[in-house]
């Protein structure tokens, strides 16, 4: 009568979702300053005021040619644009032929996988990953694979990358800076990467494409870098998005960027437009585009982020929870305080707290939690931390 598979997808939202609609909830219930919801990955700063200002003039101009359908690829003097501005920061030559705007990074991430993917075709995902890699290499036919990252630092495992490669390998997607561990990739874990994935493409006589998902891309402290992928190597399919550098995550824009060295780039371009299609995402939303279009150099300010991630850590510190520093996007990847991960979440629960269970991302014993908030959330959840702890008598 339908399909059971979707059915079941409904059925079970993602763990971070069920989580932020708990939250939801119990903030009616109790009041929204008495919950510590660190769930979601919603921005909790603004978008620049040129956003609003932009938004406000395409609301005054004809309403036609705002709303109207572009094209499926996006508005090419959009694109253009846009390619200008990533030529710019990164020293490239990309122009509008290059990219194709979809809704968001999950949106690029689809489109991705459904233009490479064949049956029998592996994706590599490193763990902890982002929870719906899965759900969109299953949609489109292929098997995930996951590799964990090294145990000391949450960098790339190059060993067991190595030997997790075979003949089917497809795609390897990594995400830097990450979600959920907080770790930005050093130049030489790419690197190493980079020379394995040629080797390898070598050994099996064909491309290993490198899909690299970046949506915190500019949410990194310390003056971290983060190397332009696609420099490292030539198969690198680039999955952007503005949702969380302009805080609009509801606005649904991103791209997928095919470079000229991809290996059949057009080919591989016309793939991701005809996945596009067969999702029927018919073009992003063209009111977006046009605010994106004057906006794409624009940056939020993250020094927010930079002080509730401080906080935050003293928290920690002064309870001694074990942690991994972050370098990048806003979550802190915190050790349970026992293995079962999702009994500790429960356990979190009882005092308000909401710390996302591992299990989601692909392993066991971590809680991730979610700093994009208000620093008084932050502050007000100190003595709800001490409490978790108390719990387990350490
Ligand atoms: N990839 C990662 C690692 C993410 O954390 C997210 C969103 O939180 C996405 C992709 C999806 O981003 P978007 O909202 O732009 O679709």
């Amino acid at each position: 009568m339908l399909n059971t598979k979707m059915q079941a997808l409904g059925d079970a939202p993602s763990p971070i979702r069920a989580l932020f609609a708990y939250g939801a909830q119990r903030k009616k219930e109790i009041g929204s300053d008495k919950v510590f919801d660190f769930s979601i990955g919603n921005p909790s700063v603004a978008a620049p005021e040129s956003i609003g200002r932009e938004i406000v003039k395409l609301g005054q101009a004809d309403p036609v040619a705002v709303h109207a359908y572009t094209q499926s690829a996006g508005d090419p003097g959009v694109l253009q644009t846009i390619a200008e501005s990533f030529n710019r920061r990164f020293g490239t030559s990309y122009t509008n032929k290059n990219f194709y705007l979809v809704a968001g990074a999950s949106g690029a991430i689809s489109c991705t996988l459904r233009a490479l993917l064949e049956p029998e075709d592996e994706v590599i995902a490193i763990t902890p990953y982002f929870t719906e890699y899965r759900i969109w290499t299953e949609a489109h036919g292929g098997t995930l694979v996951e590799v964990p990252a090294r145990s000391d630092n949450f960098e790339m495992d190059l060993d067991a990358l190595e030997a997790a490669i075979t003949a089917h390998t497809k795609v390897v997607i990594i995400n830097s800076p990450n979600n959920p561990v907080g770790v930005v990739y050093s130049r030489q874990n790419e690197e190493g990467l980079a020379d394995l994935l040629r080797r390898k493409s070598v050994e099996y006589g064909s491309p290993i494409f490198l899909l690299s998902d970046e949506p915190y891309r500019e949410l990194v402290y310390g003056g971290r870098e983060v190397p332009w992928v696609p420099d490292l190597y030539d198969d690198t399919i680039v999955c952007y998005s503005w949702s969380k550098c302009l805080s609009l995550p509801g606005e649904r824009m991103g791209f997928v960027l095919v470079p000229d060295a991809v290996t059949q780039s057009r080919a591989v371009y016309s793939a991701v437009c005809g996945a596009g299609r067969s999702l029927g995402y018919i073009c992003a939303p063209s009111l977006f585009q046009k605010v994106i279009a004057k906006c794409v150099d624009e940056q939020t300010d993250i020094t927010a982020y930079e002080r509730n991630r401080k906080l935050l850590c003293e928290i920690l510190d002064e309870f001694g929870y074990e942690y991994i520093e972050p370098q990048g996007a806003f979550y802190l990847w915190v050790k349970a305080l026992e293995p079962d991960a999702e009994a500790f979440s429960e356990q979190a629960k009882k005092h308000e707290l909401l710390l996302v269970p591992s299990n989601g991302f692909g392993v066991e014993g971590w809680v991730r939690l979610g700093y994009c908030v208000s620093e008084d959330t932050i502050r007000n959840s100190c003595d709800a931390f001490g409490a978790l702890k108390a719990d387990y008598g350490k």
